[in-house]
């Protein structure tokens, strides 16, 4: 890429801040790739594939960013379908993620295409303003894969993807209502995510003739309508923040054959990952107890669990700033709602300071993610361009991290006081 000027270099690094200096250069680095990236986004999008097999959006954007002329490291960690790029030399290492797993039957309906857009964009934009102006200081861009179900920040993070470090910063669509109570809203620096534990639930037991032999059976699928309604009874005891939800994987295909086999997954949320852990107990007794009314066999596979997200009101403030200095954006700092749902960027949160931030879709009223109507409006040209715009801000927030010391300091510890309040010692 043709290197451009900035003329704004020696009161960026004069003043140890701030990016809204080099905000337009930044504008412009994106604008530049806007359109080769978006046919790369449009390609993953048409494409919906799910947790570790997201192959052709691996090579998609893995292609993509070394036309740009960066040294990708395909299949990075060990993990078939994450990639790293690291640009930049000295100074700190900001990390910005790009997740692009979706969904079975409703494809990219949580719009991970766009925080794919979202953090190339950024990840190009915080590596061109440094190396263009010799700026000290590092960006890293990794591909997270399976984030719906799987944690590859998970496998990511336990095989040292995230050593050294200093903070990562990722953005995700939301339908604009969800983003809060003002329609106005752009994006959000914050939002609660809740920890959880997941797990396949098999119930094995003996088929017979339903009608000719019933009493030689042992009914795998009665074990499983026993699990769901022991939980929906325990559901009275629950706290308002937590949640227990599960379907059935595999069962029963014929009416006159008493059940042999059935396999269910469940997720348990709450707040805190002690008090999933908490819950684990009583929802775990449910599926054994289920084995018991009915004589099956049970077998319970515990999945990756994720960690609640530990917010970073410091950063928020500044990516809040930096947003409402930009035409067209109105950044809420951060809310303290019930949370939506879970990420595996809480286990990263939990590791070192970070950002999960939220942008605005337009929907149609009523629409939530997972649902068809977000998977439709996640495609359009406007919310491709609100995740550019996003991804400008995201650039903004990491140079400001990499040239203010005061701010890095400051988010450091504040972090480290939450990580002390969760009982953690640093
Ligand atoms: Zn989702
Ligand atoms: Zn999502």
């Amino acid at each position: 890429m043709a290197p451009s000027a900035l003329p704004l270099i020696e009161e960026v690094q004069g003043k140890g801040t701030t990016s809204r200096n080099v905000g337009t250069d930044i504008d412009r680095t994106i604008e530049n790739i806007s359109s080769t990236l978006h046919e790369a986004i449009k390609h993953i999008y048409n494409n919906p594939e799910l947790a570790f097999e997201e192959f052709i959006a691996h090579d998609t954007l893995c292609s993509f960013l070394e036309q740009q002329g960066f040294s990708v490291t395909r299949r990075a960690y060990g993990v078939e379908t994450a990639f790293e790029v690291l640009s930049g030399e000295g100074g700190r290492l900001i990390s910005i993620n790009a997740e692009y797993d979706a969904l079975p039957n409703v494809g990219h309906a949580c719009g991970h295409h766009l925080i794919a857009a979202a953090g190339v964009s950024a990840f190009v934009g915080i590596a061109l303003t440094l190396r263009n102006n010799g700026i000290p200081g590092r960006v890293q861009l990794l591909g997270t894969p399976a984030e719906e179900s799987g944690g590859g920040k998970v496998s990511l993070l336990n095989a040292g993807a995230y050593q050294g470090v200093d903070a990562v910063l990722m953005s995700h669509p939301l339908p604009g209502a969800m983003i809060g109570s003002d329609p106005t809203l752009t994006g959000i620096g914050a939002t609660n995510f809740l920890a959880y534990e997941r797990w396949t639930v098999e119930y094995f037991g003996k088929p017979t003739h339903a009608s000719a032999s019933p009493w030689n059976g042992i009914n795998a699928y009665d074990a499983a309508v026993a699990a769901h309604n022991n939980i929906g009874l325990l559901r009275q005891q629950f706290r308002p923040v937590d949640r227990v939800h599960g379907c059935m994987l595999e069962g029963p295909k014929a009416a006159n054959v008493i059940g042999e086999y059935t396999k269910l997954t469940y997720i348990a949320r709450s707040d805190t990952k002690q008090a999933v852990a908490t819950l684990e107990k009583r929802v775990l007794a449910c599926f054994e107890a289920a084995a018991l009314a009915t004589s099956c066999e049970v077998k319970i596979t515990r999945g990756v669990g994720y960690a609640d997200v530990v917010n970073n009101k410091t950063l928020c403030e500044r990516y809040a700033e930096l947003g409402n200095a930009m035409v067209g954006q109105k950044i809420k700092v951060m809310d303290n709602r019930e949370g939506l749902g879970s990420t595996d960027f809480g286990n990263v949160s939990h590791a070192l300071p970070g950002m999960h931030s939220m942008f605005a879709i337009d929907c149609p009223t009523g629409t939530g993610c997972h649902q068809h109507g977000f998977q439709s409006a996640t495609g359009t040209e406007e919310s491709y361009r609100r995740a550019l715009k996003t991804g400008s801000l995201l650039a903004r927030t990491g140079m400001d991290l990499i040239v203010d010391e005061r701010l890095f300091e400051t988010v450091r510890k504040e972090w480290e006081q939450n990580m002390k309040a969760r009982g953690k010692e640093i």
